[in-house]
């Protein structure tokens, strides 16, 4: 059975959609810049998809001047109206999810299938947030003595800034900055440098669903213009998903920033690992890991990075899932059929490439796949580890290591995963009941997948995110989100002597 990561007929359907003609993508900040114009270029095959004017630091200041003047009008506006202005954003990226889908293909390098899956999950977030808002911002009566009224008000913080990786360059930009607005926020979206044209476009939706431009201020650029943005006090709080690395450059300069204290909600990395045991059935081990491991050419934080199979299968497991592996089709990923598309930059690859290149020196290759060599695609590789302290370092793309491990030393395994210091999820496939107990109970990772691939995330069902070096919580798409973009305050009456 070959390697199946979509439904292929629904997809093959979509491919005229996303040839519908789409205005020019460009993306400009929304206050005047003095840089220049610079080719956004397609990590398939370079082409030039677009241009990007992006904000230099003064115009990263005055786009932070004018959401801090806009935001009492904003924040006065009634979370109905609010809520509302999302869910037309919704409707819109579904109306608009030829043009989204063939700019995350051509900008983010992405397949059919998981372009699709991201325009989905983007307009779910944006109705997920505004329902929440719906349960959370009406004022709510709190008990007291007679003669007395309390009441709970939540209402935005200020301006809110959102910075999002080049990985979900819809769905993460847009949760991040609907969720912000819909509380009550004035936003500052920085977009990752790689993917500014669907961030260019989420942008343009949202404006055309009623959010004023002066409330949603839009600032491309790289980490500096990031950097300029959390350095600046007049901001309420930081949205982050990226490195950890990048969150903690980002949560020294909250510390060491005057004024207001401002809080960092933030989404980082981590090395995934999936327990398998000989209870388990390599068949569906096998589906799983090529899907956990190998779906978005690995680029994806939940990704599985670190297989761990029980010594007495894992010769057996090893030859089915090189033999599946050898199935991957690495290559343009806007066929149908291809896996694996490329790398998301020549930078990226070139981390890649050096990486490898000492798993071989070390003779440490079990598998090395194929990829064109044009580009920055990066084949498929398993990669033997002898200790799974071995492995400190997120892997981000199609690299799997496997490592084995004897029954007796399953909970020390599980010991050695959490000491990497990374929370984001962890897998399981057995059959025995109590080990699924001890994994919920033990594991500290924010998701915990059993006997089933490791691809999740969905709003509202599976909220997302880790702890540790993987987060601070909390989980994106879930009931708590929109709490940590909302001030609370409490009004006490004396309502005898107010009549
Ligand atoms: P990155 O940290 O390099 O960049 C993320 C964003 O931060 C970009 O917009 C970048 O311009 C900006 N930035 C860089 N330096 C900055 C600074 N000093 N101050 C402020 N902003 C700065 O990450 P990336 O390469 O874009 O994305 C890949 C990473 O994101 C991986 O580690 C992956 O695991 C993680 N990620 C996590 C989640 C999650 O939900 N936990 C989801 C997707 C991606």
């Amino acid at each position: 059975k070959g390697v199946e990561f979509g439904d292929r007929t629904a997809l093959a359907a979509l491919i005229d959609e996303t040839r519908a003609p789409a205005p020019p993508p460009d993306a400009r900040p929304s206050v005047e810049s003095r840089a220049a114009a610079r080719p956004v270029l397609s990590p398939i095959d370079g082409a030039v998809v677009g241009h990007v004017v992006e904000a230099d630091e003064a115009a990263a200041h005055a786009a932070v001047a004018t959401a801090v003047r806009a935001f009492p009008g904003w924040s006065r506006t009634p979370f109905e109206a609010r809520a509302r202005m999302i869910e037309r954003a919704a409707d819109l990226i579904e109306e608009r999810r030829g043009p989204l889908i063939a700019l995350l293909q051509s900008e983010g390098g992405k397949t059919l299938d998981d372009a699709l899956a991201e325009v989905r999950e983007a307009a779910d977030l944006c109705r997920y947030y505004a329902a929440q808002a719906r349960i959370l911002c009406p004022d709510m009566p709190l008990p007291g003595p007679t003669g007395e009224a309390n009441v709970l008000r939540r209402h935005g913080r200020g301006v809110f800034i959102c910075i999002s990786p080049w990985n979900f360059p819809l769905a993460i930009f847009i949760g991040q900055v609907a969720a912000a607005l819909v509380a009550g926020n004035c936003v500052i979206a920085k977009p990752a440098e790689q993917t500014p044209l669907v961030a260019a476009m989420a942008i343009d939706l949202l404006r055309q669903s009623g959010v004023p431009k002066d409330a949603l201020q839009f600032t491309p650029g790289d980490g500096a213009i990031g950097a300029a943005l959390v350095a600046d006090p007049l901001t309420a709080g930081v949205v982050f998903t990226g490195s950890v690395e990048v969150a903690q450059r980002i949560n020294r300069t909250l510390a060491e920033r005057d004024g207001a204290i401002a809080p960092l909600i933030a989404e980082t990395g981590g090395i995934n690992a999936m327990i398998v045991d000989s209870t388990a059935l390599i068949e569906q081990v096998v589906d799983d890991v090529m899907t956990s491991a190998f779906r978005s050419a690995g680029q994806r934080c939940s990704a599985l990075r670190l297989l761990c199979v029980q010594e007495e299968i894992a010769p057996a497991c090893l030859e089915t899932l090189i033999g599946a592996a050898r199935e991957l089709r690495v290559g343009d990923p806007r066929e149908i059929g291809t896996h694996v598309g490329p790398a998301i930059d020549a930078e990226a690859k070139d981390k890649l490439d050096a990486y490898l290149l000492r798993q071989r020196a070390a003779g440490r290759i079990l598998y090395a796949g194929v990829a064109p060599s044009t580009g920055t695609f990066v084949a498929p590789h398993i990669v033997r580890l002898d200790r799974v302290e071995d492995l400190q370092e997120e892997i981000f793309g199609p690299v799997l290591h496997v490592a084995t491990w004897r029954s007796e030393r399953l909970p020390q395994l599980l010991t050695d995963i959490e000491a990497v210091g990374y929370g984001l999820t962890i897998g399981m496939h057995t059959r025995i009941e109590q080990r699924i107990r001890a994994l919920s109970r033990k594991a500290s990772a924010g998701n915990i997948y059993v006997n089933r691939n490791m691809i999740g995330a969905v709003v509202g069902s599976q909220p997302f995110g880790g702890f540790g070096l993987s987060g601070t919580g909390p989980k994106a798409g879930g009931p708590d989100y929109l709490l940590r973009f909302l001030h609370e305050t409490t009004l006490t009456i004396n309502t005898a002597s107010s009549g």
